[in-house]
């Protein structure tokens, strides 16, 4: 099979020591062979070699780089297709003047992620795989790259893939009901039928419960910090954005009408909300209007609740407290290096089983016990372990959330006292719902929509 041969560069943009353009495709050696100059030319060395030369630019027989190329014959490399890799010094000058010598030998530049989808369509990985680059390339802590090496490592596509194998082994139970009815073997019982699909739905809920925590190390924890003015929601802002490394955020296509912060506190990424807000007017409320405001905080993950411990306790703070109802929440009581004009005891009444920190922000005192509770909140016991495999992806985790669904349908169905066929067209559809998670069941335009998110190079 022919594939037409692309080139981008793939390494990351800016001043590296070395950057690398790669070629993938059936011309990929023939094309850096009219360019390259060195002992022996590339297509008689052996595949996964690298050697050192020159790149002539074959305008003017001048050299044009110094390089060391790397070549990987298909099927034993990421596209499965022929890859050569040129290593050239690092800088936008010398590494566009390598890309720009391949593009004029006959490579076309390729398309934000065709390389990866590539990979996908040649059966080297599948769709979540695909999937966990996308997640790698905008992975914002070290936390959450691992999420999406284990799942680029096939973890979840595992999973997947057994769940769906119960459930045809059961589909094809009942086929055999329907289309042998005299064979009577082994009757697909209502009990039996019931006990495989609640296993697979046992399955699915456990995979989702890891989503929540899988959703935040990808998107960040959305934190919104509310309190009256003057208590310190902008110093708290400060010396989260201060002590810790600050995200920097280049999610590409993402435009918001928030200003958001990231920062890094104990691994769990946090999304400051609305900082604008707090940072120029100081009065979210003021600024958004009240159903608004109401409504950002009921889509935040986490809400720091300020209060000032040198202020008696006013309706204000109250209906904040009631605000954020059932929310997760840390009260933070600021300014206690003054003296206390607050009734903690009332205070500890209307946090419920919140926790509640003590700070000084003027005197840098109580950050580290808010950042310990942040982190307990959300890695508390055994889901800071390395085995979860965390569904990151929202795609996928719609996908199981439909998946769950239709089961139930089919539970449903079955203690109805549906017809057996009935019940196997849910069947079909949570295996199918399954599969497109694994991008066994998707159509071309879902894939095309997918792989155009990556970055290109990759
Ligand atoms: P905001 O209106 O809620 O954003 O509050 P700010 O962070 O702007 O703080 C209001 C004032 O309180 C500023 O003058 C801060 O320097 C001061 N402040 C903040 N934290 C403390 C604290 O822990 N102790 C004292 N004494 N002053 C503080
Ligand atoms: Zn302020």
């Amino acid at each position: 099979m022919e594939y037409e041969t692309i080139a981008a560069i793939s390494t990351p943009m800016g001043e590296g020591a070395i950057a690398i353009v790669r070629l993938s495709g059936s011309e990929a050696v023939e094309i850096a062979d009219r360019l390259y100059k060195g002992k022996q030319a590339l297509n008689s060395v052996d595949s996964h070699t690298i050697h050192y030369g020159h790149l002539i630019d074959p305008d003017t027989d001048e050299v044009a780089e110094e390089v060391m190329v790397s070549l990987m014959r298909g099927p034993r490399t990421f596209t499965r297709e022929d890859i050569v890799e040129i290593n050239c010094h690092g800088g936008l000058v010398s590494v566009n003047r390598v890309l720009e010598l391949v593009l004029r030998s006959g490579a076309r530049l390729a398309e934000p992620g065709e390389f990866t989808k590539r990979a996908f369509l040649n059966g080297r990985i599948d769709l979540s795989q695909a999937e966990a680059v996308i997640d790698l390339i905008r992975a914002k802590t070290d936390r959450a790259m691992n999420v999406a090496l284990n799942q680029m490592e096939g973890r979840l596509s595992t999973l997947i893939a057994k769940l769906r194998q119960q459930l045809l082994e059961t589909v094809a139970h009942v086929e055999v009901n329907i289309d042998y009815p005299e064979y009577d073997a082994e009757e697909m019982t209502q009990n039996l039928l019931t006990s495989q699909l609640k296993e697979v739905e046992e399955e699915i809920k456990s995979i989702l419960i890891t989503a929540r925590q899988g959703k935040i190390l990808r998107e960040g924890l959305s934190t919104v910090i509310v309190g009256r003015p003057n208590v310190g929601k902008s110093s708290l802002l400060n010396s989260l954005v201060h002590e810790n490394k600050a995200i920097v955020t280049d999610v590409p296509g993402t435009t918001r009408d928030v200003i958001e912060e990231y920062v890094n506190v104990r691994g769990v990424p946090l999304r400051l909300v609305d900082t604008a807000g707090i940072r120029e007017t100081e009065d979210l409320v003021e600024r958004i209007g009240v159903e608004r405001s109401r409504e950002r905080l009921k889509q935040a993950d986490l809400i720091l609740l300020v209060l000032n411990y040198n202020d008696e306790l006013t309706d204000e703070d109250k209906k904040l407290f009631e605000a954020v109802a059932g929310m997760d929440v840390i009260v933070i009581v600021n300014k206690t290096d003054l003296d206390e004009k607050l009734d903690l005891s009332k205070v500890k009444e209307l946090a419920e089983e919140h926790p509640m920190i003590t700070t000084s922000l003027k005197n840098e005192e109580g950050v580290d016990e808010l950042e310990k509770s942040i982190s307990e909140l959300f890695f508390a016991g055994s889901v800071e372990s390395q085995d979860l495999t965390y569904v990151s992806n929202s795609r996928h985790i719609a996908l199981l959330e439909q998946s769950r669904k239709t089961l139930e349908d089919a539970l449903g169905a079955v203690e109805a006292g549906m017809p057996v066929d009935m019940v196997q067209i849910d069947i079909t559809r949570t295996w199918e719902l399954l599969g497109e998670i694994i991008g066994d069941t998707v159509s071309d335009s879902l894939i095309d929509q997918l792989f155009s998110q990556f970055c290109l190079g990759k």
